[in-house]
Order: structure tokens, then sequence, then C-alpha cells
């Protein structure tokens, strides 16, 4: 990476080093979440995570926009934890009490003041600001779209977050004097920027560099003397902490809703409401209604299931249970439901099928069954074989495997509507589609 491409880089999506006013702390908005007092309702957070620290005794704010991760929030929490828990003097922890951290997104607006679009990381006195879509990912610089995105790992959050501490503790003449001094190529115009460009060092953020199995206190020691001394002064040498981009989530995916409809039930199941049927419903949203007659709307929202309005449990989520990469059940409140395994009946899928456009006799297809109780796959050129349902996986004929198939073993997955009714059968790549 050239340093001209680095600095680029930074410049345009990291930086936002001037210290702002507060601008009242007067937020109408009663939420559970505490909102924000420097930029009140600026951001409409979903998530908080509130970090308490020791001697002294500190509190820092970490908020998550709508579609920030779990993950995003506890490892951002991490970093901060050990940046700040990292210091040697509690003169300074303490200036980082109510310190408040945003963990948005690349859907959420820019950073406050800021006249350069799509700037969306910042750290200074009071906030930080991160966008968690380049937090150990493959990031393209919006501003300079042309350039290779870069594995960025924890590089941007590090660097915002070094911006705050060099503004909250009132670094910034330090920093001149050490980094005009150390730096042969010192710029005057990013003067703001080195604290936090070291500052990565120091924590070993670019995960993406070899690293030469230097362990970190031997690329601490590796740096200008004064850098280090400056360093050295401010955080705990012999502190191993390194960030991890292990374990981060894929980016969120929408669920597929139709997978969802069948009928759960709760483990122990003690009244009319443990027994549930999720249905489609034409305006894209499911239905979860209960043996009770009781029923309610399930939409999706960036990719978690939330209960509706009409819930009389109010807005509340719905976890998906996967195991094997199959649906399981749902957890909804406190209670667990399983899917139940809805076998489809041979009646169901009886019938006359076509894949489209026909254009020979092996794409008209009669499903029978003779009165051994035998299923029978016939084309119209007068071929048969016998095809089973496996009612273990769901969803799923299994066409046998001996010669009286053409193809031999193959599965046939059967496609049903909102309602549970068969539509098709898709065989060997192809849809037949039930008539
Ligand atoms: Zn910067």
């Amino acid at each position: 990476m050239s340093r001209l491409f680095y600095l680029s880089f930074i410049l345009s999506i990291c930086c936002f080093s001037m210290p702002l006013k507060s601008v009242g702390n007067t937020s109408a908005q009663a939420v559970s979440i505490r909102q924000p007092t420097e930029i009140p309702g600026y951001y409409d957070v979903q998530r908080y995570l509130l970090l308490e620290l020791q001697n002294p005794s500190i509190q820092i704010h970490i908020y998550g926009t709508n579609k920030v991760s779990t993950w995003m929030l506890n490892n951002v929490s991490q970093m901060v934890e050990n940046m700040i828990g990292g210091m040697n003097y509690s003169s300074h922890r303490v200036q980082f009490n109510d310190h408040h951290i945003f963990v948005i997104t690349d859907d959420d607006p820019d950073v406050p003041y800021s006249s350069l679009p799509g700037h969306k990381n910042t750290g200074t006195i009071g906030f930080t600001i991160l966008n968690q879509t380049i937090i150990c990912a493959e990031a393209v610089d919006t501003l300079y779209p042309d350039l290779p995105p870069t594995w960025r790992a924890w590089d941007t959050p590090i660097h915002e977050f070094g911006h705050a501490i060099e503004h909250t503790l009132a670094l910034e003449t330090y920093s001149d004097s050490v980094f005009r001094s150390a730096e042969p190529n010192y710029n005057q115009s990013v003067a703001r920027e080195y604290f936090s460009w070291f500052s990565e060092t120091w924590f070993d953020a670019n995960l993406s560099k070899n690293t030469n199995g230097k362990t970190l206190q031997e690329k601490r020691s590796a740096l200008h003397q004064s850098i280090f001394g400056y360093y050295n002064w401010l955080f705990n040498f012999n502190d191993n902490w390194k960030p991890s981009c292990t374990g981060r989530p894929d980016p969120i995916q929408s669920i597929d809703l139709k997978q969802l409809v069948g009928q759960y039930e709760r483990q122990s199941i003690e009244n009319d409401w443990h027994k549930i049927n999720i249905s489609l419903q034409q305006n894209g949203t499911l239905k979860w209604r209960n043996d009770a007659g009781r029923e309610w709307t399930i939409f999706q929202s960036n990719g978690e299931l939330f209960t509706g309005n009409d819930c009389p449990y109010g807005i509340k989520p719905v976890q998906v249970i996967r195991k094997n990469n199959k649906l399981a059940g749902l957890k909804f409140l406190n209670d667990t439901f399983t899917r139940q395994l809805n076998p489809v009946q041979v009646e169901d899928i009886l019938g006359q099928y076509k894949r489209l456009p026909v254009t020979n006799g092996w794409h008209s297809v009669s499903i029978t069954q003779d009165d051994s109780g035998v299923i029978w796959w016939s084309n119209e050129n007068g071929f048969s074989w016998p095809i089973y349902l496996n009612n273990e996986i769901e969803n799923e004929l299994t066409l046998v495997t001996d010669t009286d198939s053409p193809y031999g073993y193959q599965v046939i997955t059967i496609e049903k509507n909102g309602l549970g009714m068969v539509t098709a059968l898709k065989f060997n790549s192809e849809l037949y589609t039930k008539q």
C-alpha cells in the first residue's frame, strides 16, 4: 500500500478531527436507549452497550444503529476497553467518562457537520463514530471507488479512537513537537493524523500486514525513539491486546420468508399459545397464528425478524434457529418453538407436471400411486420409474438408485407456496410445474 493511497484513504473518510461544541442535551425522545447528549437524536440508535471501567470508575456508552451486529458492539467495546484500560494514568482514563461511541453503517447519515459526502468515521472530544462496514471487511473508499479495496482490519476504529484520545487529552501540541522532529517527511497539513496513524501501529491494528513473527513489544520498540517514548508514556508497553477479526459475521442477508412457513411447537406445550402456524401473507409479511386463534404479523427488517404492532407483546425480535444450516425453529421472548416436520402427503404430490417450455415427451410428467402404494414418475414418452417420499428430510423426494431410473439416484425438491401447497418439483435442475 503506497503512502499516498494510505493518506488519501484516511483523509477522505476517516478523519474528522475538529473538536465539536455541544449542541445541547435536550433530547425529547423517551426511549429505553440512552440518547447521545452531544448529537441528540442524530443517529437512529437501536442498540446500546454500557462499558464500565474501574479505577477510576467510568462509563462509556456504545450505540449501534439498526444493522449493526452484536459482534461489532462487543468488539468495539473490547477495543475501547483495551485502549483506555491500557493507559498508564488514571488522570487520562477518567477523561473518557461518558464518551459516546456510535457504530453505524453505510445506510446511516454522514457524520454531523461534515462537508465530505460519504464521511462516516470520526473521533473527537465526547464521541467517536465508526462505520462497521469497513471494520474487518474489504472496503472501497466511496470517494475513490476506482482504487482497489483494501483489507482494513481494525485500522479505522483504532485510528478514529486515536483522534478521540489526542483531542480528549489535549495532546495536539505534544504530537506536533514529537512528529515534526521524528517524521522525515512531516506534512503540517495533516498534522492531526500522525497520532492516529501511530496508534494503529502501537495496537497492531493492521492485521493484514506481515508481522514477520515479531511480538507486539518488538514492533513497539522498533518505533522512532521519540515516538516510542510518547506512546510508552501514554500506554502500557507490556499490554498485549491486539484487535481480532475472528468471528466477524457475514454482512446481513435477508431471510427467505417462504422457508419459515410451517408448524412450530414449544418444547413443552402448556396451552394453545404454544402451538403455532406461520404463513406467508400477500403483502410479503408472515402471520404468526397460535392454536388459541390469536394472530399477529412478523416482519423482516435488515435481516432480522420482529413481531408487529398487532402483537400483544409489542414489537419484539423473533430469532431464527438453524441447525446444520437448516431451519430448526424460532425463538420468541424466552420460548423456543421447534419446527414440526410437516411431511408432504402422497396425495399432495399426485398430478400432472410440465417442464416449460415442453419440447419433448420427457417434459410432461404424471405422478401416480399404484395399488401397492408405490409412487411412479411417468413421462409421455412411456418411461416410468418409482420415487419415494423421504420424510426425514423435509421437502425432498428420493428417486430410486437402480436401473429403473435413467438418471440414477437423485433428489427431487418439492416447492410449496405460502399456504403449504405443492406447486412444483425440481428435478435434475429443472422445474416441473404442477398443472
Ligand atoms: Zn484521521
